[in-house]
C-alpha cells in the first residue's frame, strides 16, 4: 500500500448506471494502479431525492463487478454531527452567516449572490440558509487530465450555502469534510463536478488544509444529449451479467483490449484493468455519448 487513498462517492438516488459505473471503474483503477487503498462513500445527504434501497443496490453492484472497496462503507446520513460542528464554529467565528434570501430574489440580481446578508448579523437558523464568506476564492485548478481548468469568477468568489434552508446540508461542505476526515489524497469523478471542485478546493484553504489531487473522467451523455443520471433515469446496469457493460464501461475510459478479453472471468478482466490503466489513454473531451452497438466482444 502506498499513501494514495481514493474514493467513489455516489448518492442513493437510483441504482448504479452506465456512467456511474465509469466514475466507479475509473477511481478504482486510479486507486489500485497506484497501490492505493480505494473507498467507498454513500451520500446520503437528500433524503427526498433518495430511492429506498438504492444504497444497498449500489454496494451489490460494485460487488457483482468485483470493485472490491476498502475498510468500511461511510454514509453521509450518520455524519451531521460532524458537519454542523464546523457550521458552529464558522457561525461562532463569524465565518459563516444565517441568510434569509430567496432564490427569486438572487435571481434578480444576475443570479449569483452578492452577499446581502453578510453583515446583518440574522439570528436562529430555522428558515434560513447559512452562507460561508468566500475568503478563498479559486478561479482555476491543476486537474490531472485536462491541465488547468478555470472557474467562473462569480461563481468562485459567491458566499455558497454550506445548509439549507431546510436543514439539509450542502454537498460540498459534506464531501470536503469527509474526504479530509477520512485522508483521500486523490478525487476522481465525472466532469460534470469540474465546477464545484474550486468551492471543494476553497473548502480545503479556509479549513488550514492541504489541497488535494484531482482528475475528471469524461462523463457519459444519453442519446438526448443531457448527462446519464439517475435522476434522468438512466438505466440500471446488470448485475446478473456484467461483463457486457464492464467492458463498455473500460471502452468508455480508453481502454484498448486484447483479442481474448471476451473469455476472460470478471476478475480477470478487472486485474487487466489495474494493470493497463494510463490517464494518458483517456479521451480528451469532456461528454462522450457511447454508442452500445456492434462491439466486438
Ligand atoms: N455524490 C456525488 C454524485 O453521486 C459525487 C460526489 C463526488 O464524487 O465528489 O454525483
Amino acid at each position: 500500500m502506498t499513501s494514495y487513498i481514493g474514493r467513489f462517492a455516489p448518492s442513493p438516488s437510483g441504482p448504479l448506471h452506465f456512467g456511474s459505473l465509469v466514475a466507479a471503474l475509473g477511481s478504482y483503477f486510479q486507486a489500485k494502479s497506484n497501490q492505493g487503498t480505494w473507498l467507498v462513500r454513500i451520500e446520503d445527504l437528500d433524503p427526498p431525492r433518495e430511492m429506498p434501497g438504492a444504497a444497498d443496490l449500489i454496494l451489490r453492484t460494485l460487488e457483482a463487478y468485483q470493485l472490491e472497496w476498502d475498510g468500511e462503507v461511510v454514509y453521509q446520513s450518520q455524519r451531521h454531527h460532524l458537519y454542523q460542528q464546523q457550521i458552529d464554529a464558522w457561525i461562532a467565528s463569524g465565518q459563516a452567516y444565517f441568510c434569509q434570501c430567496t432564490r427569486k430574489e438572487i435571481k434578480q440580481h444576475g443570479g449569483y449572490y452578492l452577499g446581502t446578508c453578510r453583515d446583518k448579523k440574522l439570528t436562529g437558523e430555522n428558515l434560513m440558509a447559512t452562507r460561508l464568506r468566500m475568503t478563498e476564492p479559486v478561479y482555476e485548478f491543476v486537474d490531472q487530465k485536462h491541465g488547468l481548468l478555470s472557474i467562473p469568477k462569480a461563481l468562485a468568489d459567491e458566499d455558497f450555502i454550506i445548509k439549507r434552508r431546510d436543514g439539509l446540508f450542502a454537498y460540498n461542505l459534506a464531501v470536503v469534510l469527509d474526504d479530509i476526515d477520512q485522508g483521500v489524497t486523490e478525487i476522481v469523478r465525472g466532469a460534470d463536478l469540474i465546477e464545484p471542485t474550486g468551492r471543494q478546493i476553497s473548502l480545503y484553504k479556509m479549513l488550514g488544509k492541504q489541497t488535494i489531487s484531482y482528475l475528471h473522467l469524461p462523463l457519459a451523455m444519453g442519446e438526448n444529449g443531457q448527462k446519464l443520471s439517475k435522476q434522468n433515469h438512466a438505466p440500471a446496469i446488470d448485475n446478473l451479467n456484467p461483463k457486457p457493460a464492464l467492458l463498455e464501461a473500460m471502452h468508455f475510459l480508453g481502454f484498448k483490449f486484447e483479442q481474448d478479453i471476451a473469455s476472460a472471468s470478471i476478475a480477470e478482466i478487472i486485474a487487466w484493468g489495474v494493470k493497463n490503466w494510463q490517464i494518458n489513454q483517456l479521451p480528451n473531451t469532456t461528454e462522450i455519448t457511447p454508442r452500445f452497438s456492434n462491439r466486438p466482444w
